[in-house]
């Protein structure tokens, strides 16, 4: 019996051993990045400061006992451009392609973690929203795979709705702040596309929608001026207007505003 019993745990070693291990090297880089991330956090040093005359102000460091990693604000959504959740994965997983994301979440609804919520993932990239210019730092990215041209899946939307009911609680996060990719960097991103379906997410309590528009905005109504109130970069006008179109329209892509748009924007201006 005892022969047998040791036979069966060789065995599974052997089993275990030769089973494919995927993602294991990336398992042991991400755990080595963590420990660099927390040995860096652990080095305190007083700030050096100098005056403009070149004297160095007094400091020192002293630890104080009450503090916890800081939280997220924002919730920006993505989609890959890619065509399988496999592909992605893969993609996040490389050191040399220098981007990732908290989740991704698969056309069946799969719903992949691949980095801790209280660290910053790779998404945005340049980035502005309001007075926010590095949105990697308060945000969580989501990407979710699609290629950009088809309709979101079912199942993929009601997991992202549960993960994003889960991470507004956890963190606090403003209805306001759930916004796309395309928001944050008009000038070079396009999703997710215009089929992605903000109302319903907004219906939801995740990002803002309007009512139907009763009044147009007076002649005089300072387009630039409300979409920089919601939060858009609009250092390049027209890349500001398709992103907004993009998001709040949903018809057309045309960077020019139209009755209906000034009144979809009119509305949302009066609520941020
Ligand atoms: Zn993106």
């Amino acid at each position: 019996m005892k022969t047998h019993y040791s036979l069966f745990i060789s065995l599974s070693a052997l089993l275990v051993a030769c089973s494919p291990k995927p993602y294991q090297e990336a398992k042991k880089i991400q755990e080595e990045k963590v420990q660099q991330v927390a040995q860096k956090m652990d080095v305190n040093l007083a700030p050096v400061l100098v005056d403009s005359l070149g004297n160095t102000i007094p400091s020192s460091y002293i630890p104080t006992v009450n503090f916890g990693s800081r939280k997220p604000d924002f919730v920006i959504i993505h989609h890959t451009a890619q065509d399988s959740l496999a592909l992605t994965i893969k993609t996040f997983t490389l050191e040399r392609t220098q981007v990732s994301a908290h989740y991704v979440i698969g056309r069946d609804g799969q719903v992949v973690q691949m980095l801790n919520d209280e660290l910053r993932a790779w998404h945005a990239g340049l980035s502005k929203w309001g007075n926010n210019v590095d949105m990697n730092s308060c945000s969580i990215g989501i990407e979710l795979d699609n290629n950009g041209l088809e309709p979101f899946s079912d199942p993929q939307i009601n997991s992202l709705m549960i993960l994003l009911a889960k991470l507004k609680t956890t963190y606090n996060i403003p209805t306001a702040n759930f916004i796309g990719h395309s928001d944050v960097a008009p000038k070079r991103k396009q999703d997710p596309s215009i089929l992605f379906p903000w109302k319903k997410l907004a219906d939801n309590g995740f990002g803002l929608w309007y009512k139907t528009p009763d009044m147009p905005p007076s002649a005089d109504f300072d387009i630039e001026n409300a979409l920089r109130r919601i939060g858009y970069d609009t250092s390049d006008l027209p890349a500001a207007i398709i992103a907004f179109k993009r998001h709040f329209v949903q018809i057309d892509l045309n960077p020019t505003m139209g009755d209906w748009d000034k009144c979809v924007l009119y509305n949302l201006y009066k609520k941020y």
